[in-house]
């Protein structure tokens, strides 16, 4: 069992990591495609795949790095480098967005000349379909390995495939008609279309990475636990959760009788530990004991036992 896991793991790393040189090989491409023709609508694609380039780096970071267990470093765990590098990625996609509007700009206001855009559409077709077929064997690993994130990016990487296909079909349409223009403007709408990506995986990572408490319904089911396994303490209160990643930190005070003796104190709060950390998976539980002096009014949110 465990011999599988490991193997499993090691496979999602290794396309985690073949991930990273199909997108430089697509960028390569997309950028020798804007290159031979002028286009800026095929230079706001080239771009796109840079992008696909810090996101596969990215995935391959949270995969390598959320593995690991633990240390005398990081004694909470690594879950929150996944969110560190997803937001690093926005910000590497705004600029990406930002690049791409000034040359749509140059290219609205000075025209643009296009030249052997055949050539420069075919090779952009050639990179297009590898991002396709790659995105399908992302997706088809992912899900029989269990990968999220390999999911994820498969997902995104269809995404890429469908804006690629409306630059082609919009290029051919310029070079068609003789109507140059519609070059940087088809640009300018990928720029809008790789701003919001962008504002939306930073404000999701961001949320994340300034430690969110739990959402009402898990708060809810904390102090339902409390209630039920409390029996002998007086009082919870000052419940305070945050999240990291996949896990769940929960702290409280719990009111005891101050003649109690710690062996019957350290009892409650085992049994209401394991039943919390059963209840929640993933979720961490630390109590703080206090006499009953330390109560609190119960309009304050204490659970009363
Ligand atoms: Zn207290
Ligand atoms: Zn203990």
């Amino acid at each position: 069992m465990a011999t599988s896991t490991t193997s499993t793991t090691d496979k999602i790393v290794k396309v985690a990591a073949a991930n990273i040189a199909v997108a430089l090989v697509v960028v390569l491409l997309k950028y020798i495609a804007y290159l031979v023709s002028g286009s800026v609508a095929l230079f706001s694609d080239a771009l796109e795949s840079i992008v696909n380039v810090i996101t596969a780096m990215t995935a391959y970071f949270a995969i390598w790095m959320s593995a690991k267990p633990p240390d005398s470093d990081h004694q909470f765990g690594h879950s929150k480098a996944e969110f560190l590098a997803a937001m690093f990625e926005g910000a590497m996609i705004a600029v990406a967005a930002v690049l791409i509007m000034i040359k749509a700009y140059q290219g609205l206001v000075g025209g643009v000349t296009l030249e052997h855009s055949t050539l420069g559409l075919t090779i952009n077709s050639a990179a297009t379909a590898i991002n396709a077929g790659w995105a399908w064997v992302m997706i088809k690993f992912g899900t029989d390995w269990r990968s999220p994130a390999l999911v994820a990016d498969g997902h995104h990487l269809v995404t890429d495939v469908i804006t690629s296909v409306g630059v082609i079909i919009g290029l051919t349409l310029a070079v068609w008609t003789g109507w140059h223009i519609l070059d940087p403007l088809i640009a300018a709408v990928v720029a809008v279309n790789i701003l919001t990506m962008g504002y939306r995986i930073a404000t999701e990572s961001m949320s994340r990475l300034m430690d969110e408490a739990a959402s009402p319904e898990i708060e809810a089911r904390i102090r339902g636990a409390i209630e039920a396994n409390g029996i002998g303490a007086l009082q919870a209160h000052d419940i305070r959760t945050r999240q990291a990643g996949r896990a769940l930190f929960i702290e409280f005070h719990l009111v005891v009788p101050g003649s109690m003796t710690v062996d019957e104190a350290h009892a409650i709060c085992d049994r209401l530990e394991n039943s919390i950390e059963h209840s929640l998976e993933g979720s961490e539980v630390v109590i703080h004991v206090e006499p009953e002096y330390k109560a609190k009014p119960e309009d304050s949110g204490a659970v009363p036992l």
